[in-house]
C-alpha cells in the first residue's frame, strides 16, 4: 500500500465543541485488503471509487476494515463526524472560555481520534486540509492559508499542501490568536498563543532564527516550508510537539515576559532548538517504525544542547546537558527495571512508556560519545549524508550509522550496538598507584546486583600530563599512566567510577588540574555510589566536604541537589541538616545580593540554594517570606524560593492560592502551585483539589502539585491516600504519554518509605499496562533507599 493524498475538510461547530468531516484519500494497493486506523470517530459512509462499501469495526485493534480486496489506483470517500475531545491527546478543547482553542497532539497515535487515516509514520502522504470554522476565529495549520471565503456565520480557511510526511505530524488549530510574524532567510516565523498572552515576541523568535539558521548550515539543507509557526497552547500534555511548520508549545515553555526567569529562558531557547532541530529529523526524514523513536529524540536532545551552547557559550549548555540528561539517564538506566535505548515496540500505543530518560538523554548522552569518537565535522557529514539521502522518506538507526561509517572511515556500528541493544552501564573501579592503575568493569545497578556484562568503553585517562584515550573491551585491564589523577576527562563517557581511598586522596592535592566537568563527575559518581551502597553517608559526606567552598555552577549546583534528596530521604537526620545547611548558607554568603548585570549562573543558584534552605531552615525561610506581598516584582530567579519559604513559614494556604488566582503566567501560577504542595494540614491540600477539581488550575499543572506534595514527610499520608485518585486523573489528562508511569516511578519511594502497608494496599488498584513500567521502578527504587536508611542509620 503506498499513500498519495488525503483531502480533509472539517466542518467546527460554534462552540469548538464538535465537528463534520469528510474526506478522500487517494493510495495505490495490489490486490490487497484496506484497512483504515479510527478511534472514537462516528464513521457514516465510506465509499470506494464512488460506490458504497461495507465495513466494520475492531475496537480493540483501533481499525476499520473495509469489505473486499482492491488492486491499483483507489480512491476512498469516508463520512463521519466526532467530538473536539477534553483529554489532551488527538484532536481537543484547550483552554478556559476566555482563551479557548481547539489544538492536536497526534504523536503517537492522536490523528486516528481526529480523521479515519493509516497511521503509521512509514506512510507518508500529501495532506490537504480544509476548514470550516465559526467567524470571528482563526486557523493554522502546517502549511500557509491558500484561500478564506465567507459562509454565512462561518469562514472557509484552505491551506496550501504540505510535502509528503506523516500522519503524526499534522497539525490543526483554531482560536483566536494574537500572532507576531518576521521574515527570516525564505521564510516567515510567526509566533501565535491565545489573544493578549505574548509577552515580549522578540526572545522566542530570535531563539527560533538562531536554530534555523545554525541547522540550515550544518545540516546543509534549507528549511523545507514556506512558514514556521510557534504556538502557545493554553493545556498540552507533552511539553512542545514538532508538528512540520506548525511548532506547539506549552506556555511556559515558549512565552516570555518580566516574569520569565533565567533558568525557564535557557530551557525555552532549548525547547524551541530541540523542536526545531526535529523539522529535518523527524519531519523531513522520519524513523520508519516507533522503535527508533529514540533516535528522534536522542539527536534533537543532543543538537539543542549544541545550538544554544555555540550561540550562548555563556551558559555553560554542556554542564546544564550533564546535569539534566546525563545525570538522569544514568539514575534510571541503574535500575534493574531499566530497558535498552532500542526497544522492541510492536504495538504504537505502548510507544508511550518509552518517551523517558533513556529515549531522550541516554540516547543523547550516547551521541555526544560517538560524536568524540568520530571526529565532529565526520559525525556532521554523516548527519548531512543520512538527511540527503532520505528526505521526504523514512529511515532506520543504521542508515544513521551506515552514513556515519562512510563519512569517517570509522566503525561506529558494533561500538553503538553495544550501547543500544543492551539496557546498563558499567562502573570501573580504579585501584593501584598513580603510575599504573588497575581498571575493573562491572555493571553498575543501584540495587547492589550485577550481572557479567561488560561493555566496550570509550575510557579517557587524565594524567599529570595530560589525557589519554583506551578502549576498555575486557573486564579488567592494567594501564600505564604517568601520574594517575581521574577517569571519564570532562564526563563524556557513560560509566561511573569508583576510587580506592588512596587514588581519592590523590584527587584532593591535584585538584586545580581538574575541569568544571570532572569535579561536577566526582561528586555526581560519589552520590550515586552512596545510594547503590558501594560507600557511606559518612564517606560521602566527609569526600563532598572538600568541595564545599566551590564556585562553578554545575558543581554547586549538583552538591546542593544532591543534599536536598539526601534530606528528602533521610528526613529526621538533624546531623545531615546541620552539614547541608552549613553548605547552603556559606554558598548563599558567597553569592551575596543580585547585582546589576551579574552571571546569569549565580543567579539561578541563589534562587535554588534558597529554596533548599528555606526548607530546612525556618528562621531563614520566615526571613526571605516577607518579600511574598512583592511576588511579581521581586527577581523572577529568587520568587520560587519566596513563594517556598512562605508556605513553610506561614502555612497560609489562603494567601497562595489568592496570589496564585490573581497572578498571571504560567511560570509565575508553577511556582505557587509548588509552594501549595509545602503546606500542611489534611484541609489545606483538600482545598488545593478543590482548585483543580473547580479547573482553576490547569489540568497540564496538577501534576506539580500532585509532585510536590509527595516531598514533606507530614503530607505523604495525604499523597496515599489520593494515590488511586491522583492516578485516574493522569490517565484521563495525561493519555498517550508516559506522564503517569513516570509520576509513580518518583511517588512510590516516598510514600513508600513513610508506609509501606499502606502502599502496598493500593497498588493492585492502580496497576495497569500504562503505569506497570511506573509501579516496577518505583518499588525497586524504594527497596534502593530503605537498603541505604538501614545502612547508614545512626
Ligand atoms: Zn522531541
Amino acid at each position: 500500500m503506498e499513500i498519495d493524498t488525503y483531502r480533509i475538510f472539517l466542518r467546527i461547530n460554534e462552540n469548538l465543541s464538535e465537528y463534520d468531516g469528510s474526506e478522500n484519500i487517494k493510495m495505490k494497493v495490489k490486490d490487497e485488503e484496506i484497512v483504515l486506523n479510527s478511534v472514537d470517530i462516528n464513521v457514516r459512509e465510506i465509499s470506494v471509487g464512488g460506490k458504497p462499501v461495507k465495513f466494520t469495526t475492531d475496537k480493540e485493534k483501533e481499525e476499520l476494515n473495509l469489505e473486499g480486496r482492491y488492486s491499483g489506483e483507489v480512491d476512498i470517500e469516508v463520512k463521519f463526524s466526532a467530538k473536539v475531545g477534553q483529554s489532551l491527546m488527538g484532536m481537543y478543547q484547550a483552554g478556559s472560555s476566555k482563551h479557548r482553542m481547539i489544538s492536536t497532539q497526534f504523536e503517537s497515535t492522536g490523528a486516528r481520534r481526529s480523521f479515519p487515516c493509516v497511521d503509521n509514520p512509514g506512510y507518508k502522504a500529501v495532506f490537504y486540509v480544509t476548514l470550516t470554522i465559526p467567524e470571528g476565529h482563526e486557523a493554522i495549520s502546517n502549511m500557509p492559508v491558500e484561500a478564506i471565503e465567507k459562509d454565512g456565520k462561518f469562514l472557509k480557511v484552505t491551506f496550501k499542501p504540505t510535502p509528503k510526511m506523516s500522519t503524526y505530524l499534522l497539525y490543526i488549530g483554531v482560536g483566536k490568536f494574537t500572532q507576531f510574524s518576521r521574515k527570516f532567510h525564505n521564510m516567515e516565523i510567526i509566533l501565535a498563543g491565545p489573544e493578549g498572552t505574548l509577552g515580549d515576541p522578540d526572545k522566542p523568535i530570535k531563539f527560533a532564527e538562531e536554530s534555523v539558521g545554525y541547522y540550515e548550515d550544518y545540516f546543509g539543507i534549507k528549511y523545507a516550508l514556506p512558514k514556521m509557526h510557534l504556538i502557545s497552547v493554553p493545556e498540552f500534555g507533552a511539553g512542545a510537539m514538532e508538528n512540520w511548520g506548525a511548532i506547539t508549545f506549552r506556555e511556559v515553555l515558549l512565552l516570555v515576559n518580566e516574569n520569565t526567569s533565567t533558568s525557564t529562558m535557557r530551557r525555552i531557547g532549548e525547547v524551541i532548538a530541540h523542536e526545531i532541530a526535529h523539522q529535518w529529523f523527524g519531519d523531513l526524514v522520519t524513523m520508519k517504525w516507533w522503535n527508533d523513536l529514540w533516535l528522534n529524540e536522542s539527536f534533537a536532545t543532543f543538537m539543542a544542547f549544541k545550538v544554544m551552547d555555540h550561540e550562548h557559550p555563556e551558559w555553560d549548555m554542556w554542564g546544564d546537558f550533564l546535569l539534566s540528561e546525563t545525570t538522569g539517564a544514568m539514575m534510571g538506566d541503574s535500575l534493574e527495571q531499566s530497558h535498552p535505548i532500542d526497544a522492541d515496540v510492536k504495538d504504537p500505543n505502548s510507544v508511550a512508556q518509552i518517551f523517558d530518560e533513556i529515549s531522550y538523554g541516554k540516547g543523547a548522552s550516547i551521541l555526544r560519545m560517538i560524536e568524540a569518537y568520530v571526529g565532529q565535522e565526520n559525525f556532521r557529514k554523516g548527519i548531512s549524508r543520512y538527511l540527503r539521502e532520505h528526505s521526504y522518506g523514512n529511515a532506520k538507526g543504521s542508515d544513521l550509522w551506515t552514513a556515519i561509517e562512510k563519512e569517517s572511515g570509522t566503525s561506529v556500528t558494533s561500538v553503538m550496538e553495544a550501547w543500544i541493544k543492551r539496557m546498563g552501564y558499567p562502573v570501573i573501579e580504579v585501584s593501584g598507584r598513580d603510575n599504573k592503575i588497575k581498571l575493573k568493569q562491572k555493571q553498575f545497578r543501584l540495587n547492589g546486583t550485577t550481572t557479567d556484562q561488560i561493555w566496550p568503553v570509550p575510557v579517557t585517562v587524565l594524567g599529570k600530563n595530560g589525557k589519554t584515550s583506551i578502549l576498555l573491551d575486557t573486564a579488567t585491564k592494567e594501564v600505564d599512566v604517568d601520574g594517575f589523577i581521574k577517569l571519564n576527562v570532562d564526563q563524556t563517557g557513560f560509566y561511573r567510577v569508583n576510587y580506592s581511598d588512596d587514588l581519592f586522596a590523590n584527587i584532593k592535592s591535584n585538584m586545580s588540574k581538574l575541569s568544571k566537568y570532572d569535579r561536577f563527575g566526582i561528586i555526581s559518581d560519589l552520590f550515586a555510589n552512596t545510594v547503590s551502597g558501594n560507600i557511606t553517608l559518612a564517606k560521602y559526606l566527609e569526600r563532598v566536604s572538600e568541595f564545599f567552598s566551590e564556585t562553578e555552577y554545575i558543581v554547586v549546583q549538583e552538591l546542593a541537589s544532591e543534599m536536598g534528596s539526601l534530606n528528602n530521604l533521610f528526613h529526621d537526620r538533624k546531623d545531615l541538616a546541620e552539614i547541608s545547611k552549613k553548605f547552603y548558607r556559606s554558598q548563599l554568603k558567597r553569592l551575596g545580593e543580585k547585582k546589576k548585570g551579574e552571571d546569569g549562573n549565580l543567579s539561578i543558584l541563589r534562587g535554588s540554594i534558597s529554596t533548599y534552605l528555606a526548607i530546612l531552615d525556618r528562621d531563614y525561610a520566615r526571613d526571605i517570606s516577607k518579600d511574598f506581598s512583592r511576588f511579581e516584582t521581586i527577581d523572577p530567579d529568587m520568587s520560587g524560593a519566596v513563594a517556598v519559604a512562605y508556605a513553610v513559614s506561614t502555612n497560609d494556604l489562603e494567601g497562595i492560592i489568592e496570589k496564585f488566582k490573581s497572578t498571571r503566567g504560567d511560570e509565575n501560577k508553577l511556582k505557587l502551585i509548588a509552594a501549595m504542595g509545602r503546606v500542611n494540614g489534611r484541609n489545606n491540600l483538600e482545598k488545593v483539589m478543590d482548585l483543580i477539581k473547580s479547573g482553576e488550575m490547569k489540568k497540564q499543572d496538577s501534576i506539580r502539585f500532585y509532585g510536590s506534595v509527595l516531598v514533606p514527610w507530614e503530607n505523604r499520608d495525604f499523597a496515599l491516600e489520593k494515590l488511586e485518585q491522583v492516578v485516574n486523573s493522569l490517565e484521563d489528562i495525561f493519555v498517550g504519554t508516559g506522564y503517569t508511569s513516570s509520576y509513580l516511578e518518583g511517588a512510590i519511594p516516598l510514600i513508600g518509605l513513610k508506609n509501606k502497608e499502606g502502599l502496598d494496599a493500593v497498588i493492585p488498584k492502580i496497576k495497569r499496562s500504562t503505569t506497570e513500567k511506573g509501579i516496577k521502578k518505583g518499588t525497586e527504587l524504594l527497596g534502593i533507599y530503605s537498603k541505604m536508611l538501614e545502612k547508614n542509620s545512626l
